[in-house]
């Protein structure tokens, strides 16, 4: 049987290998061929330090082409790749790494102190990798050859473990195999029909899905090239505009860019592609960015344990606060939360989605797994949403935001919507706060524009009229900021904590 190893179907058949695969800021380039040596010396030092087929390796280390390559290698010597969001404490990495069980811990050598009691405790060993491509790791790679027989690998077989945020309870270990990211991978080369010619601006960080695997495996299956940030800057984005052709982005890339004069029909006109995901975009967003730059922003839809779900059309239309159409291959249906019985076009349900792209399962958690997904095979995103006429897909929050007033059920989403298009309102979440007579009360946390002069009576006397009585906030709160994590996503929870007390009677 042929191997199915997501390294294999990236680099084999590499017909060109002096073209460049990674771009520095600074000038450096990588060519693919390098690539493929780096990786090759890699792999070699990982089976040294005992690093099996199978194996988990954690990394919990900056941004770097280092520790890209680390992927790659980890990938091709057949272990499984568990990538760390660099926030996380060493009380945090504790629970990963005892739950995770890797045989090799990489982490910035600041950390290493720290990091092996931990390891200690599971046996694992520990190499060094710092943002500059230095440490224990590299040290060792040098010292091997580029040759290495890629392991063998079969679809269902693991490549990576990604945790997922857990806003609520456990981060649960989400199981991906080599064909969950191959195929994911492929369908968008051709549905955002990317090719060698393509330049993308990668400045996304590298422990999360969008940043490691739509990023940048669609752009090495594609032979394209990328230009590797260590962090997003605006200005840098703008300027690199002028030689790049794609942008990734969650939506703060987006309303951070617009803030820059330097954001013009004419500092956009090379790109043909501005994708943005991972969280939701603001129809305001979507329409100032066109009518500013003459480009539809592409939004697509995804999550850690499914990669991407749907995506609005390359041709067609990229409709503003719709993350469109199903992927090839990939099927979407709205449910009833509660039975599970698929509904009619427009009525909002839950999100259960079906394909090559769903992954295995959660590490060690067969029971939750098994309650995650349905009998004949869909698994049920946790998102709320609906289905247009038109087959677009709309998500309106994540099922546990949801409000319920009064035993009325309350979609924060279009609380939000009415309160964004308030004149002077920038953008707002809607969350539910205990309140002794409505079970919850619908409460706006809101941001204005920071010229407009807004209170609460205001913001009430905009909606009145607009939204059932039961929509309607019990208060509204405004704040200079939203809590958000670091790929864009307003951190509801936080919220919730913060105005737990509001109605509590004094
Ligand atoms: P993560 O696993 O960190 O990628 O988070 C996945 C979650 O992000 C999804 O379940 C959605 O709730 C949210 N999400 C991702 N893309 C979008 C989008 N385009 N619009 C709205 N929410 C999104």
């Amino acid at each position: 049987m042929t191997s199915r190893n997501l390294f294999s179907l990236l680099f084999d058949n590499l017909t060109d290998p002096v073209k460049t695969a990674i771009e520095m800021p600074d000038g450096g380039r990588i060519s693919y061929g390098d690539l493929v040596a780096n990786a090759g010396q890699v792999a070699n030092h990982l089976v040294s330090r005992g690093v099996k087929p199978g194996d988990r390796v954690a990394v919990q280390v900056e941004k770097s082409v280092e520790a890209l390559v680390l992927y790659l290698a980890t990938v091709r010597a057949g272990a499984v790749f568990l990538p760390l969001n660099t926030a996380y404490t060493l009380n945090e990495l504790e629970y990963f790494i005892t739950d995770a069980e890797p045989s090799l811990i990489v982490c910035d050598p600041a950390k290493a102190e720290g990091i092996k009691p931990i390891a200690a405790k599971v046996g694992a060993n520990i190499d060094t990798l710092g943002s500059n491509g230095k440490g224990s790791l590299s040290d060792g790679a040098a010292r091997t050859k580029p040759d290495f027989t890629t392991v063998s690998r079969a679809d269902g077989d693991l490549a990576a473990i990604l945790y997922t945020s857990g806003t609520t309870g456990r981060s649960k270990g989400a199981m991906l195999t080599h064909d969950n990211l191959a195929s994911n991978s492929h369908s968008l080369v051709s549905y955002w029909r990317f090719t060698s010619d393509d330049i993308l601006i990668h400045a996304l960080p590298i422990y999360h899905t969008h940043g490691l695997f739509v990023a940048s495996n669609v752009t090495l299956f594609a032979r394209a090239t990328m230009i590797f940030l260590n962090r997003f800057d605006p200005e840098q984005v703008i300027g690199l505009m002028k030689r790049a052709t794609v942008l990734m982005g969650v939506p703060t890339f987006y309303t951070r860019l617009l803030q820059s004069p330097a954001l013009t029909k004419e500092s956009t006109k090379q790109m043909r592609l501005f994708i943005s995901g991972s969280a939701p975009l603001l129809a305001d967003t979507h329409r100032e960015w066109s009518a500013r730059t003459g480009h539809a922003v592409l939004e697509r839809y995804g999550m850690t344990e499914t990669n991407m779900n749907t995506s609005n059309p390359y041709d067609g239309e990229r409709v503003p606060g719709a993350v469109g159409l199903p992927l090839p291959g990939v099927s979407v249906r709205v449910t009833d939360p509660e039975t599970g019985v698929p509904i009619k076009a427009d009525e909002i349900g839950m999100i259960e989605v079906k394909g090559p792209n769903v992954f295995k399962g959660y590490w060690r958690m067969p029971e939750k797994t098994a309650a995650e997904f349905r009998p004949d095979g869909f698994f049920i995103t946790g998102d709320l949403g609906k289905i247009d006429g038109k087959g677009y897909v709309h998500i309106v929050g994540r099922g546990k935001d949801l409000v319920i007033s009064g035993g009325f059920n309350v979609y924060p989403k279009e609380v939000e919507s009415e309160i964004d298009a308030i004149s002077g309102v920038f953008e707002s979440a809607v969350i539910g706060v205990a309140h002794a007579d409505f079970g919850e009360g619908v409460t706006a946390v809101v941001v204005t524009d920071k010229k407009t002069q807004l209170d609460e009576a205001g913001v009430l006397r905009a909606l009145d009229g607009r939204l059932a009585k039961f929509k309607m906030p019990k208060r509204v709160i405004f704040v200079d900021d939203l809590p958000r994590n670091a790929m864009g996503k307003v951190q509801k929870n936080v919220l919730r904590d913060q105005y737990a007390a509001l109605y509590e009677k004094r």
